[in-house]
């Protein structure tokens, strides 16, 4: 007899109870790294949607909408401090989902998610109004809770992206119904379970696992869900734009990338090239703002090739438990033949092939594609055009900035850059060229509760964390108080 899941959360989340499917139905989710199935997760549809909704209405007006501040505040800190408390327990739960390694789960992104509701915390106790001077009118402005919020996370950093979204929603009194990706839904039923020892009430945090065509999409077409904010691909982030039409809801989408990093030659070449490495090769490739188009100026070109192959040939691929392991599996047979579709695409386009181009084979078992490295490519090729979402990296060569610019520019999506060098004059000139939500100078793939992110272009609107993300999650209500004698 199988233990499948013990010890792990598997049921829908609602109104502070842990619950079947009102189908009775359920998913299994795997392990792409042994391909075993890890649990049989609770299937939710437009019912449980519906139960969720209903229970996260309900709470806006219950006991959290009379929590004041400092409440919220207090609670989320030390959810906060429980995800990182949890962390190894979490990281575990990650890495079996998605297969990310031990340092990517276990250091970056569950200690990331802690501090990404730590952060914002600290913020539910100072969001106010304004008001006027007006002798014979009293003129203010009300930051107010936007109301029920729809959160429709990826597969990718499954509770980081979470984070993102629960935290500043609920720092600003907004109740919330969240969808994890179906490939990764043990970490948010986790962080269910810590949100009822730290006393968020029930209804308020709201977990409703399944699939996107079925609850997503019930989420996006309730009338009683006031926002949706989603991270995932641009398909779906543009059909969720035109259904959320029809009921006028806020909406903010973080979507793809194809993101360009500019290595000049008086950069720091080798500290540009470990920066591109892990810009490409962090988290697989799995990661929106990856940096899959690196342009370096010709004087440099062929060093910097070389370099990038011979790092990219003997990095560590296999387990991701173990603690020498650099690059796991990708997430999902989806994705790997996905990825590798694309890398046949650069094969018969013509790129060099200077590392991978192949799955790796470890114990016969699981979705391991090779770092790959395509150099001499094109930026017109689908390699260069398309979004990857793998470990999968494009070198074009140039010989100016301003080609490196318009090279670099010449894409639908406007995520993230990066730019390597030592003259700060050029580093600005790319800075304000490169239409990007986030743009790193001499580093890459490194953030900040503080700091805002999102995209430009077809990479959505909208900003996660900072304080540019507390926009999202309030309105703002005018009240105008008549004093006249
Ligand atoms: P996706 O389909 O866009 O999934 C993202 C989230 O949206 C998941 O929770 C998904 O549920 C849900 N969803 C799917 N269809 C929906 C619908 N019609 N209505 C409402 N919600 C819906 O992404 P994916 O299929 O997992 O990955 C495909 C590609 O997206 C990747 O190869 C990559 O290019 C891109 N991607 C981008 C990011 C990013 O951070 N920007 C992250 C992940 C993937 P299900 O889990 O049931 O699909
Ligand atoms: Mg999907």
């Amino acid at each position: 007899m199988e233990d499948r899941g013990e010890g792990m959360q598997t049921k829908l989340f609602i109104n502070g109870e842990f619950v079947d499917a009102a189908s009775g139905k359920t998913f299994e989710t795997t392990n792409p790294a042994t391909e075993d199935v890890i649990a049989n997760v609770a299937e939710g549809e437009a019912a449980d949607i519906d139960a969720a909704v209903e229970a996260a209405n309900r709470a806006r007006t219950g006991k959290w909408a009379r929590f004041d501040g400092r409440k919220r505040q207090d609670a989320l800190f030390r959810l906060g401090q429980r995800i990182q408390e949890c962390a190894t327990e979490l990281a575990d739960l990650e890495m079996q989902d998605t297969g990310k390694t031990a340092f990517d789960a276990g250091v970056v992104e569950i200690p990331l998610a802690g501090e990404v509701f730590k952060y914002f915390a600290g913020w539910a106790t100072k969001v106010h109004g304004g008001t006027t001077n007006d002798p014979f009118a009293l003129k203010m402005t009300l930051r107010e809770p936007v109301g029920v919020c729809g959160l429709i996370v990826p597969w990718n950093f499954p509770l980081l992206m979470a984070a993102w979204k629960v935290a500043p929603a609920l720092a600003m009194g907004n109740t919330v119904v969240l969808k994890p990706a179906e490939q990764s839904p043990l970490t948010a039923l986790k962080l269910a379970e810590l949100a009822i020892e730290v006393g968020i009430p029930p209804g308020v945090l709201n977990v409703v696992t399944g699939y996107g065509p079925t609850a997503g999409a019930r989420l996006v077409e309730h009338p009683d869900v006031q926002k949706i904010a989603f991270t995932g691909s641009g398909d779906v982030g543009k059909e969720i734009a035109a259904k959320a039409a029809k009921t006028l809801k806020r909406v903010t989408l973080e979507l793809g990338g194809k993101s360009p990093n500019i290595i000049f030659a008086d950069a720091d070449v080798d500290a540009a090239v470990k920066g591109a490495l892990g810009g490409i090769f962090y988290n697989k490739g799995e990661v929106c703002a990856a940096g899959s188009r690196l342009f370096v100026e010709r004087s440099i070109y062929d060093d910097v090739v070389a370099k990038l192959g011979a790092i990219a040939n003997k990095m560590a691929i296999g387990d991701p438990k173990e603690k020498t392991t650099r690059m796991g599996p990708v997430t999902s047979k989806e994705q790997f033949d996905k990825v590798m579709h694309y890398i046949e695409a650069g094969k018969n386009e013509g790129a060099r092939l200077v590392a991978g181009g192949e799955a790796a084979d470890v114990n016969g078992k699981g979705y391991f594609i090779r770092p790959t490295v395509f150099a001499d490519v094109d930026n017109g090729m689908k390699i260069a055009q398309e979004e990857i979402f793998g470990p999968v990296l494009a070198v074009i060569p140039f010989d100016t900035e301003e080609e490196a610019i318009a090279a670099a520019n010449d894409t639908p999506y406007g995520l993230a850059a990066a730019v390597w060098t030592r003259d700060v004059k050029r580093a600005l000139r790319v800075v304000r060229g490169v239409p990007a939500g986030t743009v790193w100078v001499n580093t890459y793939n490194l953030y900040d509760p503080a700091l805002p992110f999102g995209g430009f272009k077809e990479s959505g609107f909208g900003r996660d964390l900072g304080e540019a993300a507390l926009e999202q999650y309030t309105e703002t209500k005018s009240v105008w108080i008549d004093l006249s004698p």
